[in-house]
């Protein structure tokens, strides 16, 4: 694999140090950060270059809880309104996912990765449906991570919602592909990792949830499940299995460092320390939660009790400094507080989505500019206009960079846009009038 010179950007690196670097470059060999050091260290070095004068350089970004099939869902007018989540499960989401075939589970997963690679997103935690078109959809979307050359973290939705046969299928499909990725990941695969799919608590039997968590141990899985997105889930949880959402969760062997629980908006203060104490990670989806009038995590609360807080977009959107900006002014308006939740906001997307994606991807240093880490990077059109250090850089990141467009985006050393067009063997075109095509197919079934 050639060798890739970064220069003249300002470096943000976000190591342990937070450094910002002036005059320095970024090499980059196989796929990986060989050094980062003053430019005149590389004087003598013939390679491919990459100029990034007057722009920002940074770690690619994670999303930490996407659902790429959302694809389908832009624009989809033909809905009953829904007055609670339950309804917008029932009357969206519900109908959306038993329509979709594998082609569809490719096509919007495709383009969902390209909206990934423009706004630097270069690593998504994926959670996927499809239960009539279940066996064989993760290898589907893995075959469009392929191809657009990003890295995923892939799980099966399992639930109870569709009977006990698509339950089982649910179960199957995840139990056989972790065994795929687990034999990938040996041969140095980087790409594609996997994670044991759960819906939420009210979908799913107590059976379920005991022949998955058998499965998933015997494999060394953790889960990636929603919890306590809405009141409702907790009150069912409740008045069902007499316990809360995380306590049932615990019994069943759900819990662990390895597990992502997206939401945790409704989740008790002592649900919360057995959040902690098992070092389960919670994603935070800020745009959904508003979106479906369902609450307000409070991830002040839970950062404050040790819990790696990672954020998502729940699929709202593929930018996660979008994401980010509304994080932040969201635990602001909800404290009545405006010195609230800055830190906590911009930690999880700068800091903890890194730690929880480099579990699945065995301490490959994703989300930093620092030698031997992954060489996932990204060059945003960002000229400070007042001074940039460690000190300003959060404010810089929310209130700038965050607003501004991404030029370039590299993965594992390979430069999948620059100048902002793909670098890719895609036919942007095609792939969109297809998925119109199957998306006003699969619109047919509301
Ligand atoms: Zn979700």
């Amino acid at each position: 694999m050639s060798s890739l010179l970064i220069k003249n950007g300002m470096i943000v690196t976000l190591d342990d140090g937070g450094r910002v670097l002036e005059d320095h470059g970024v090499l980059i060999e196989n796929g990986l950060i060989a050094k980062v050091a003053p430019l005149g260290t590389f004087r003598d070095l013939h390679v491919t270059e990459l100029d990034a004068h007057r722009r920002m350089v940074m770690p690619g970004l994670i999303n930490a809880h996407m659902h790429f099939y959302s694809t389908f869902a832009r624009g989809l007018y033909k809905t009953r309104p829904a007055h609670n989540f339950q309804e917008i499960l029932e009357n969206l989401w519900w109908k959306l996912d038993k329509a979709l075939s594998l082609e569809a589970v490719y096509v919007s997963a495709l383009v969902a990765l390209i909206g990934g690679i423009r706004h630097g997103t270069t690593t998504f935690i994926d959670h996927h449906a499809s239960p009539n078109a279940l066996r064989g959809s993760l290898a589907c979307i893995s075959d469009a991570v392929a191809v657009a050359r990003l890295r995923a973290c892939l799980a099966y939705e399992v639930s109870d919602r569709d009977g006990a046969e698509i339950a089982r299928e649910g179960i199957a499909e995840n139990e056989e592909f972790i065994k795929e990725c687990q034999r990938r990941a040996l041969t140095g695969d980087s790409f594609v990792r996997a994670l044991f799919g759960l819906h939420a608590s009210f979908t799913l039997s107590d059976r379920t949830l005991s022949s998955a968590a058998e499965k998933a141990a015997a494999l060394g899985s953790g889960f990636h499940v929603h919890v306590a997105e809405a009141e409702s889930d907790e009150q069912h949880c409740r008045s069902f299995y007499g316990s809360s959402i995380v306590e049932r969760f615990q019994r069943l062997g759900i819990l662990g460092p390895n597990s992502i629980f997206a939401h945790c908006v409704h989740v008790n203060e002592q649900e919360q320390e057995l959040i902690a104490a098992s070092g389960t990670k919670v994603v935070h989806n800020p745009q959904s939660n508003m979106n479906n009038a369902v609450g307000v995590a409070d991830i002040v609360a839970m950062a404050g009790k040790g819990i790696c807080v990672g954020l998502g977009t729940d699929a709202m959107t593929c930018n996660m400094l979008e994401e980010v900006r509304v994080a932040t002014w969201l635990q602001k308006l909800h404290s009545k507080d405006p010195a609230a939740g800055f830190s906590e906001a911009l930690t999880a997307l700068l800091v903890n989505n890194a730690r929880i994606a480099d579990r699945y991807w065995c301490h490959k240093k994703l989300g930093r500019i620092e030698e031997g880490a992954a060489a996932d990077l990204i060059v945003i059109d960002y000229d400070p206009p007042t001074p940039l250090d460690s000190r300003s850089l959060l404010g810089h990141i929310c209130f700038g960079a965050a607003e501004s467009a991404v030029d370039t985006t590299i993965v594992n050393g390979r430069i999948l846009m620059k100048n902002k067009k793909l670098q890719l063997d895609i036919d942007e075109e095609r792939l969109l009038a297809r998925a119109r095509e199957l998306a006003k197919a699969l619109w047919e079934a509301f």
